[in-house]
């Protein structure tokens, strides 16, 4: 536990200024995430809804919440309004009731887009070719913002063919990032991608935002 702190300065002395830091926190437990706070890491990412609200209630007020796990609808008037960001929309429906929600709210929730590019059918995630199309479907939802898009790479090490899943993402990001002209609820800030064991590769991959769990902990 002592290290929490060495491996957040070993792994921050590895990332560039501009590559935000998301501390993976899922099923650690409060002291554990209280090393990571006083490390200087305010933007903490957790997978499970319940799990998110009961360490919300006890840990400070200034932290930015991550949903990165799978997000079902019924879940979502528990997350809008207290979280910084949502990395796993992956449909039309769940778009839809976030922005319901946010409405209902009198706010605007800031998502990314998750994207199954590798394919592979145990993730979740959305098909990149059915991206254009939630675009457009998506493009009227006035209190959701599209702030970017996340994807999660298989488990390899095979570096090529990581490169290849974190650059076809990069460029989907880009050509997104150059067309959206006019459409008020896209704002492309954020690409997500790298984890543990693969955020080096990510990065060089073009990726700003990294989720890091298990490598700060161990
Ligand atoms: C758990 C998790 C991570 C962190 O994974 P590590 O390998 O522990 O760094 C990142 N993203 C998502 C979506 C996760 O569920």
């Amino acid at each position: 536990m002592s290290n929490i702190k060495k491996n957040i300065e070993e792994i921050m002395r590895k990332l560039p200024d501009d590559v935000l830091l998301v501390a993976v926190t899922k099923h650690r437990s409060i002291e554990e995430i209280e090393k990571v706070l006083e490390a200087g890491i305010f933007d903490l990412g957790e997978n499970r809804v319940q799990e998110f609200r009961e360490k919300q209630e006890v840990l400070p007020q200034n932290i930015r919440w991550h949903i990165i796990g799978h997000l079902q609808k019924n879940k979502v008037k528990y997350v809008v309004g207290k979280v910084f960001l949502i990395h796993s929309v992956d449909s039309v429906e769940l778009a839809r009731a976030i922005d319901k929600e946010s409405k209902k709210k009198e706010l605007t929730t800031d998502i990314l887009i998750q994207l199954n590019v590798s394919g592979e059918e145990s993730k979740f995630g959305l098909d990149p070719n059915q991206l254009d199309q939630f675009l457009e479907d998506i493009s009227a939802l006035g209190n959701i913002r599209i702030k970017g898009l996340m994807t999660i790479a298989p488990n390899t090490k095979n570096i090529e063919d990581l490169k290849d899943i974190f650059t076809t993402t990069r460029a989907i990001y880009d050509k997104i990032k150059e067309n959206v002209n006019g459409v008020t609820n896209i704002e492309m800030t954020y690409l997500s991608m790298g984890m543990t064991n693969d955020f080096d590769v990510a990065v060089e991959s073009g990726s700003n935002m990294v989720r890091i769990g298990s490598g700060l902990f161990e």
